[in-house]
């Protein structure tokens, strides 16, 4: 069903549009809907040495130009073509070893032959829309790109970003966004030849295995469509959970933007998360992104922002003392255990944890302090002699003998415990609140509208 839809449109911006006199702007700014994008497939260390395209219909060669599609040579004999790279060039073999083209130029495109943009290509048995792009790497591999058309590959983006099964106007409000950011990131991995990658550095893409009725549906009921400020493309930032707020954008990272502000999240569906980490931890983090700050000595909230996320983390060593700011505490720590800025923590403290550790003699608690002693019941204090007495953290026990410091010293486990609400870095839409205000009821552009701060969406 979903198909035919799509070829009815189709077929509307072609025989309609260039009937209508004087409209060739209008016509041209529609066509823009379907401007092809260059997905990288695989490249870097993924760059392959030969693979094989097929398409139950043939093949068409033809060029990429000007984010279009200009026909060549059609090859619709031929199943299954192998590619190589010879020496620099792009070659085209059929199975049996015969030469189709000795090199099909670096803005040659292999397209399915019934492609009125609805053919499907296999590239190693995986579907795609569009078409295959082939550049030879200097190293005789060849990096394989993905050339197909905007709206397609909104196509094999949106359930991966948002599931399938979620309510389609949270569903639409994904689709606008994940269509500004393709559009607004074209050429961000240009020195590789292409423009966004398949992963989450941009969007994540499984081309025609990642399409579903319902995402189809929405991206189809928003063609076209993205959002802008002051009549330019917004960089629509999207997260998973807002923990009862979003973030002004300066908030976050270094760089201001006047429609991507704090709001109050009222459709947030709670989101706890915790975590704890070691001092060990923490320093080797720390190190590893440039620090030096020696033993880690005491972690603490320096400062919070009107929403209550976290501003700046001071973190004491025996060398240096670090002060992580804004994003840079989740990028230091790592994105997925910090998981928000907004969170509470407790430091298990600077002297040995003790104040986290229990004194027991393996039934009752005692209380610690700087040296254990025992008070008899008629008040005479004795210091503790006795090897039977354990301190226990809540991790590890140690048995507490005469060198009771040493022994606490020695197995000592600082601690850092975090917790806090929400999942990611806050600015603009979070989509778990998508999802629900769309269960009530909202319109995409009600939801794109309550996250992003005076915006136009068309
Ligand atoms: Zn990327």
């Amino acid at each position: 069903m979903y198909k035919l839809k799509t070829i009815t449109i189709i077929m509307l911006t072609f025989f309609l549009l260039p009937l209508i006199p004087g409209m060739s702007e209008f016509s041209a700014e529609a066509a823009s809907n379907d401007n092809y994008i260059k997905i990288g497939l695989k490249y870097g260390n993924n760059s392959v040495q030969s693979c094989t395209l097929s398409s139950e219909e043939g093949f068409q060669l033809g060029t990429a130009k000007n984010r279009g599609f200009e026909e060549g040579m059609p090859l619709p004999a031929y199943e299954k073509i192998i590619i190589t790279n010879d020496k620099g060039a792009i070659v085209i073999k059929d199975e049996d070893g015969v030469l189709l083209s000795a090199d099909i130029g670096s803005k040659g495109c292999i397209m399915p032959a019934n492609d009125e943009n609805e053919g499907i290509i296999y590239y190693e048995g995986t579907p795609y829309r569009g078409g295959i792009m082939l550049i030879p790497n200097s190293n005789g591999s060849i990096i394989v790109i993905n050339y197909l058309m905007m709206e397609h590959y909104i196509y094999g983006v949106l359930n991966s970003e948002m599931g399938y099964t979620n309510p389609k106007e949270a569903l639409k409000a994904q689709a606008v966004t994940a269509r500004s950011y393709a559009e607004l990131n074209l050429g961000k991995h240009s020195e590789a030849g292409f423009d966004l990658c398949p992963t989450t550095c941009c969007q994540v893409y499984r081309g025609y295995s990642g399409e579903y009725p319902s995402i189809i549906k929405a991206v189809d009921e928003t063609r076209g469509e993205m959002i802008y400020h002051d009549g330019e493309p917004i960089s629509a930032f999207y997260y998973k959970n807002s923990g009862g707020y979003t973030q002004n954008v300066e908030d976050v990272w270094s760089i201001s933007r006047a429609y991507l502000r704090a709001v109050e999240d009222k459709y947030s569906p709670t989101y706890p998360w915790s975590v704890t980490l070691s001092y060990d931890t923490i320093q080797a983090n720390l190190e590893a992104a440039g620090f030096n700050p020696g033993t880690v000595e005491s972690v603490a909230i320096n400062n919070r922002n009107m929403t209550g996320a976290v501003m700046e983390l001071k973190i004491t060593g025996s060398d240096e003392t670090v002060y992580l700011k804004k994003d840079k505490i989740r990028s230091t720590l790592g994105p997925t255990v910090i998981k928000s800025l907004i969170f509470e923590l407790t430091d298990s403290g600077p002297d040995g944890a003790a104040s986290n550790w229990t004194i027991s003699n393996g039934s009752s608690a005692l209380k610690p302090d700087s040296g254990v002693f025992i008070i008899s019941g008629n008040g005479v204090v004795k210091k503790m002699e006795s090897n039977e007495l354990h301190a226990y953290n809540g991790i590890e026990s140690i048995r507490l003998g005469k060198d009771t410091a040493t022994d606490i010293e020695a197995g000592r486990s600082q601690t850092v415990s975090f917790a806090g609400y929400g999942y990611g870095h806050g600015v603009g839409m979070a989509q778990d609140s998508a999802i629900e205000m769309a269960k009530q009821g909202f319109t995409y552009d009600e939801i794109l509208e309550y996250f992003y701060t005076d915006i136009e969406i068309k």
